[in-house]
């Protein structure tokens, strides 16, 4: 036991898509500050794996598709099971599809709001009544500039993390007195795989980086301090919140 209100010593995280970009980020920052971590992933995890064992904590891969809901009570199972616990749910795994507003097919809406928004709903609800029950916990889920903003050629990654921002707030309506609390951290521009195609475009590239007042790119890594922060005791009455961490974009 320690006096410092950011360790997460004894508590157990799960976080959706650790294999790799801001999920791993995410993880292992987790891990480093004292928690074992239920890694949720349909790809090898083998990196983010060595990366938590090197902080000393405990890895439990759970494979899974969160294209649908179908194994979201397995996922909160599982991680009981075998790590013992559930205190902090990190809902990062997430998809975009681009195309004119004119083109926008319904697969790309419903694939995107499907993975990005319906089931990080029932996931939350799942773990929710697993936190509830051992007597509280922390969800964080991941947003989007686009939770703020419009973006463009984006639509149904737009409806998503804009749905993500209110859900953050109803879900904070509903359990914050229950000792669950509901907040989330908005990116900026990341350089992970999502954003692989922006970067390789020199025009939209440029554009980007001229307006961020950092200057540069985000990496996964400089999302673990505000993940940290709000799985841990120091942000216990911080409260359907949405922390921008984005080199200063929405200061623009
Ligand atoms: P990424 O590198 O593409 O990572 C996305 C993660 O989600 C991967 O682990 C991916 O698994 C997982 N995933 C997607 N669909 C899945 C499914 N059906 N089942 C299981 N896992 C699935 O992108 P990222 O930038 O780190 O994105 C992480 C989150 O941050 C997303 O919610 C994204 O919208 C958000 N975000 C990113 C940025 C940015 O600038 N990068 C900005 C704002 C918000 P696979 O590796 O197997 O595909």
């Amino acid at each position: 036991m320690t006096n410092n209100p950011f360790d997460l010593s004894g508590k157990v995280a799960i976080v959706t898509g650790a294999n790799t970009g801001i999920g791993q980020g995410i993880a292992v920052a987790l891990a480093q500050a004292g928690a074992d971590i239920a890694l949720v992933t349909r790809s090898d995890a083998s990196e983010t794996i060595g990366l938590i064992e090197q902080a000393g904590r405990r890895a439990l891969v759970i494979e899974a598709d969160l294209s649908s809901t179908e194994p979201c009570n397995r996922i909160v199972s599982e991680t009981v099971n075998v790590l013992g616990r559930l205190d902090v749910l990190v809902n990062n795994a997430g998809i975009i599809r681009r195309n004119d507003a004119l083109d926008f097919t319904e697969d790309d809406w419903d694939a995107v709001l499907d993975t990005n928004l319906k089931v990080l709903f029932f996931l939350s609800q799942a773990a929710a009544r697993q936190m509830i029950g051992q007597g509280g916990g922390s969800i964080i889920n991941i947003a989007s500039m686009l939770t703020f903003q419009g973006g463009i050629r984006v639509a149904s990654y737009t409806a998503s993390k804009s749905g993500v921002g209110g859900l953050t707030k109803l879900l904070t309506n509903e359990w914050a007195s229950k000792n669950v609390t509901v907040n989330a951290i908005a990116p900026g521009y990341i350089a992970t795989n999502n954003t692989a195609a922006l970067q390789a475009d020199e025009d939209r590239n440029r554009q980007i980086l001229e307006r961020i007042p950092a200057q540069r790119w985000g990496e996964p890594s400089d999302l673990g301090g505000a993940a940290v922060f709000l799985a841990s005791d120091a942000a216990r009455y911080v409260q359907g919140h949405i922390l921008a961490v984005d080199g200063g974009w929405l200061a623009r």
